[in-house]
């Protein structure tokens, strides 16, 4: 059978494919991919091109890493779905192997990532209305200005991007926002009502804000205090993206829950999760929450392959030593076309000098170059290569990235 789909090879015919039928929540840049292997992706016209953005840390481990393709193609032969009605012979695996991995004790399998953050949220009430005390229908989650925890209604609801927010509304009450960074303001916020404190221990979508030190150390003290529930958002920070399992790591600082998500699928699919403590996880009983898909047998069998890759901890010192590289040669740009570089391991944010070209300018200029990343508001550019990047490639991409910049 030919469809139009089929018959339309040309990136231009296929870009006006899909802006015809694809609403336009999005706006991508004018590359069509067609392949993609590593730290390189390919397009319909056999251009090649370096991946800086890696699916946003979903493609930690590169597009198609042997060994998760492997794992997907023996679990399509055997099973894939069951629904949570029955048992499968992955599930408690990978539960266990993901609680093992993070030094937690329970694990609650999701899909996307703004389903492990709607998951969160309602373990926090809960526990906070059954165990805490806090009168029902009354617990508080204090989050932090310039967040990006994904796109529902209820997550939209504590959102400070008015892009992200106007005409969605009537909004989900129940949050209070204090600045990122401001350990006073998280101290004032915090009452006898709150359930948690949510934070991302970088925040990415901010243009990969990175708090001083001691915030999060502080944070976990007042939560400690208070009897408040920390939670960390690790859906695009964690999972070897700084050179450590956890961002938080850096710190020191435990989380009593966190968000995972990206690449815990490998780049294959989405497979989200909640991990961490037992008696809070524990409060929820069967039909109080639940997904179709989560913790399907296909999403398991990938998650362990991915955990077995970070278990072996080179993806997280290759992070670590690459970053140290990156960031040495991004440091080098600032007064030359840049304002100020922020980050950790392979994972950075630019800020371009306003006189220079504007995120989505540069983003273009470096497409054309062969190298491709994505700009967060309007003079940022967030930099996140797979981390089986060579150095070499690295270079590569940083050389491109300098043209660029210094216009
Ligand atoms: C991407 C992201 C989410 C949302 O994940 P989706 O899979 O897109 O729903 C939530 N929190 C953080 C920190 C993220 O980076």
């Amino acid at each position: 059978m030919t469809t139009f789909a089929d018959s339309t090879t040309t990136a231009e015919d296929l870009i006006a494919l899909d802006e015809r039928w694809s609403t336009h929540n999005y706006h991508p840049l004018p590359v069509v991919i067609a392949e993609a292997e590593g730290a390189w992706v390919t397009d319909v016209a056999g251009r090649r091109y370096l991946d800086f953005l890696a699916g946003y840390s979903a493609l930690n481990f590169g597009h198609r890493h042997p060994a998760l393709v492997d794992a997907a193609v023996a679990q399509l032969g055997r099973v894939t779905l069951t629904s949570r009605a029955f048992h499968h012979d992955q599930l408690g695996h990978f539960c266990r192997e993901l609680a093992e991995l993070t030094g937690t004790e329970m694990v609650l399998p999701m899909n996307s990532g703004a389903e492990a953050v709607e998951s969160v949220i309602k373990v926090a009430r809960k526990w906070a209305h059954r165990v805490k005390g806090v009168p029902d229908g009354t617990a508080e989650i204090v989050v932090a200005g310039s967040n990006f925890h994904g796109r529902t209604t209820t997550i939209v609801s504590f959102s400070t991007d008015q892009t992200a927010r106007a005409d969605f509304g009537p909004f989900t009450p129940g949050f209070r926002i204090v600045e990122y960074g401001d350990a006073a303001a998280l101290a004032a916020a915090i009452t006898e009502r709150t359930a948690a404190v949510l934070l991302e221990p970088i925040q990415g979508e901010a243009g990969v804000l990175v708090p001083a030190d001691g915030y999060l150390a502080e944070a976990r003290r007042l939560c400690d205090e208070a009897g408040v529930l920390l939670i960390a958002d690790e859906i695009q920070s964690g999972l070897a993206r700084t050179g450590t399992l956890f961002a938080l790591d850096h710190e020191r600082v435990r989380a009593d829950l966190y968000t995972l998500g990206k690449a815990l699928g490998g780049g294959i699919l989405p497979v989200s999760a909640v991990v961490g403590r037992a008696d809070v996880l524990g409060v929820l009983r069967p039909g109080e929450h639940g997904s179709t898909f989560g913790g399907n047998p296909l999403a398991c069998a990938v998650g362990r392959a991915v955990i077995r890759l970070l278990e072996t901890g080179e993806f997280q010192q290759r992070s670590s030593s690459l970053g140290a590289h990156l960031h040495a040669r991004l440091a080098e740009l600032v007064g030359r076309g840049v304002t100020a570089v922020r980050g950790r391991g392979l994972w950075a944010g630019v800020d371009i000098a306003p006189e220079g070209p504007t995120g989505r300018a540069a983003s273009l200029a470096l497409a054309e170059r062969g190298v491709l990343c994505k700009e967060t508001h309007d003079h940022t550019l967030r930099i996140a290569p797979p981390l089986v990047i060579t150095q070499d490639e690295l270079d590569r991409g940083v050389d491109a990235l300098t043209e660029v910049v210094r216009g």
